[in-house]
């Protein structure tokens, strides 16, 4: 039942990152990172219980963003979606992520809500999972053992369950520079802009003139996870980008998708709107909208 008042919990504050690492291999699954606590404290208001939260505000260096046209972006745990926004480098360079953040909630919502926060939530209406997804990211998981890299293709085990092990925390997200001919585009839809999706799509294509050479596609809410769009992928690849070819993704959709009513949509109508989404998508992302 959701309620306003908090369950009693220990909060764990380290000070430093080895000392954050040191925490959770001791107390493995009696603890809970708590990053913005967008996502945490909203569930444990709706009767998640965790005995301890290890809370990332006093590790310092923690939201570092930065972009190489080798290497590509890296940035880190604290993140915020409000930083994304303002970034000049995300804006050219990966359009789907940050029209996912520029949409993202509301300005409170924005400077506190981290990047890493909404891939490890494991929601399968995750806006900048969608994008991630569809960009290839790659998650760096730290722990007192070492480190080891989650790609976004690994990442979504079932509703709310990630690849992370309980005594892993994640210090990074790195996502590929675009080559020569790489576009991207997000697109959602919601009752109200406030709320979660009823349905997300990103894509990433490899365009070489109007042939595409490869996609990444991403949709959110019609599935127990975030999911690639592997049939209307495959559609897509090695064809022109034209009205016929997106007509035939858009039908293609349909055997990608298992959606399910809940309180934001109906299964009937997340199906009626996935081809048309995904296919505007497309468009976007090709600058044919
Ligand atoms: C009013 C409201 C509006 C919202 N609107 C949107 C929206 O428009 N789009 C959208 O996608 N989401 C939305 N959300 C959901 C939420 O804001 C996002 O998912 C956000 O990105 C979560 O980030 P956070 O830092 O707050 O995560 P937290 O709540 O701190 O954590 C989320 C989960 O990730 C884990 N975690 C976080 N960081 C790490 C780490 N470094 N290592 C290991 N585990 C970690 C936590 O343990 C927890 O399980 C909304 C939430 C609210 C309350």
């Amino acid at each position: 039942m959701s309620t306003r008042v908090l369950t009693e919990f220990d909060l764990l504050l380290p000070a430093s990152l080895e000392e954050a690492l040191d925490m959770l291999e001791r107390e493995r699954s009696a603890v809970t990172v708590l990053s913005g606590g967008t996502d945490l404290l909203v569930a444990m208001k709706a009767g998640f219980k965790t005995a301890k939260a290890m809370s990332l505000a006093h590790l310092r260096n923690l939201d570092f963003l930065a972009y190489d046209s080798g290497s590509g972006l890296r940035m880190g745990p604290r993140t915020t979606i409000a930083q994304i926004v303002d970034s000049a480098d995300v804006k050219q360079h990966y359009p789907a992520l940050w029209q996912a953040a520029k949409i993202f909630a509301t300005p409170q919502l924005r400077n506190t809500a981290t990047v890493v926060g909404n891939l490890l939530r494991g929601s399968p209406a995750g806006d900048c999972s969608a994008a991630v997804s569809a960009l290839g990211g790659t998650l760096v998981m730290a722990s007192a053992q070492g480190r080891r890299e989650v790609h976004v293709d690994n990442l979504w085990v079932s509703y709310g369950v990630t690849a992370r092990a309980d005594n892993e925390m994640a210090v990074e997200l790195r996502i590929p520079a675009p080559t020569k001919g790489t576009v991207s585009a997000f697109r959602r839809l919601t009752r109200v802009n406030e709320d979660l999706a009823k349905l997300n799509v990103a894509a990433c294509l490899q365009l070489d003139g109007s042939t595409c050479t490869g996609a990444r596609l991403a949709m959110g809410c019609v599935a127990p996870t975030m999911i690639r769009l592997p049939s209307a992928e495959a559609v897509l690849t090695g064809a022109t980008i034209n009205d016929d070819t997106l007509a035939l993704a858009a039908e293609a959709v349909q055997q990608d998708i298992s959606p399910i009513d809940d309180q934001r949509s109906t299964a009937e109508y997340r199906r009626a709107v996935a081809g048309v989404y995904l296919k505007r998508t497309v468009q976007q992302a090709c600058g044919i909208a």
